[in-house]
């Protein structure tokens, strides 16, 4: 077993003291803040919302959530199946806390999310990888994932559009995906925290698939859609007799999420979208010129990522292992991304960068790759 936790620090005394103003962070988050956000009509948020609320969140922003959710995943949705927490990341962890017993086996992406792994593990269960492999544009193998259910399957975990390869689950894929589950008692985490950074193609929930919303937690949030990564909050949308026991995990753990976050919350979902839209047409030009960059380097090939803000070049060619060339792009070329084997066993032979940054950054980054690869690869 490939053991990486998400809470890895670098050993005191490091190798790595590379000097942080002249580093490019490829590794950002994305960047539309519609501040507007943070101000009501009665002035600041500050005001008045400084006080504890419902563990499942106020019931404004729960109702506002519901009507969201009908209209884009076209299912009904009613506000005690939803629970709002702090980040999309709490509907990870409480989830795979609530369901998840010693020895039952969760099937999770492979590259993916370093916190689906830990979170099985944590809970003593089995994580059984679905391998994304480039050549089907990181999409699920649906026969391998047929074949990976057995009767110890309590859970399937599913994140559209995908950390990190930027790979999207077409409509065709999930109804595949959904016929393969059929009608078994087993439980879907449904990861949508990017589904409004579509560049190709267009979002599908499995949710939407009849008889599965039952079986559906759903997990999207605020941090990417409205670059409010700071503000957390996240939200799941489950069956509400799953969504009382979420809640009390939310009572036993944060009490609730920061009520004036909540009020911002219902701000976003309901104001102006153009903010979203823009900062989506933005991150497709960046990927456009990021990508083609990318494929100029030698021993570097990248496939066009179809969503999120991510490009995940295959690096095999230049012999070097992933977390190697990571850290040597990062001391000695001064640009930072991640190695693909952060995210599981097999992202060896990629790297992650996100192209949430300017332009006059991305191009500055791929000039020192390009330089770098000039002078130590052959
Ligand atoms: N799921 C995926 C796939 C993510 O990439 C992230 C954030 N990187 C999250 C969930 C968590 O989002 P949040 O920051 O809102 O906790």
């Amino acid at each position: 077993m490939v053991s990486f936790s998400c809470f890895h620090r670098r050993p005191p005394g490091s190798v790595f003291r590379p000097s942080f103003s002249k580093i490019v962070q490829i590794l950002e988050e994305p960047h539309c803040e519609p501040r507007r956000i943070g101000r009501t009509e009665g002035g600041g948020l500050f005001d008045c919302w400084t006080h504890y609320g419902p563990a499942a969140g106020l019931p404004e922003l729960r109702q506002a959530i519901a009507d969201y959710v009908s209209r884009t995943r076209h299912v009904p949705v009613s506000s005690d199946e939803v629970v709002v927490v702090p980040g999309g990341k709490p509907i990870i962890f409480f989830t795979i806390l609530a369901l998840i017993e010693q020895g039952d086996e969760v099937i999770y992406p492979n590259p993916g999310f370093p916190i689906y792994e830990s979170m099985i593990h944590y809970s003593l269960g089995k994580a059984v990888p679905s391998h994304l492999r480039e050549e089907r544009d990181f999409s699920v193998d649906v026969q391998e994932l047929a074949s990976l259910i057995t009767d110890r399957t309590k859970l399937i975990i599913l994140n559209s559009p995908h950390n990190p390869t930027g790979g999207v689950l077409t409509k065709r894929d999930i109804l595949e995906i959904a016929e393969a589950i059929g009608d078994r008692n087993i439980m879907i985490l449904s990861d949508e925290i990017y589904s409004r950074l579509i560049f190709d193609g267009e979002d599908f929930s499995i949710m939407s698939v009849p008889g599965f919303k039952e079986r559906t937690i759903l997990l999207d949030g605020f941090s990417k859609t409205y670059a409010m990564t700071g503000w957390r909050m996240g939200y799941g949308v489950m069956r509400a007799d799953l969504a009382t026991h979420i809640s009390r995990l939310c009572t036993n753990s944060v009490s609730c999420t920061a009520s004036f976050t909540q009020i911002a919350g219902i701000e976003a979902l309901g104001g102006d979208q153009s903010s979203v839209d823009n900062m989506n047409a933005e991150f497709k030009r960046r990927r456009d010129v990021f990508v083609a960059g990318l494929n100029k380097i030698k021993g570097f090939s990248c496939r066009l990522p179809k969503g999120a803000f991510y490009a995940f070049p295959n690096i095999k060619r230049t012999g070097w292992p992933s977390k190697k060339l990571a850290d040597a792009l990062l001391a000695q070329a001064g640009v930072a991304c991640l190695s693909g084997t952060a995210f599981g066993e097999y992202g060896e032979g990629y790297l992650r960068f996100s192209v949430a940054n300017s332009l006059e950054n991305l191009n500055k980054a791929l000039a020192r790759i390009e330089d770098w690869v000039g002078k130590n690869l052959h």
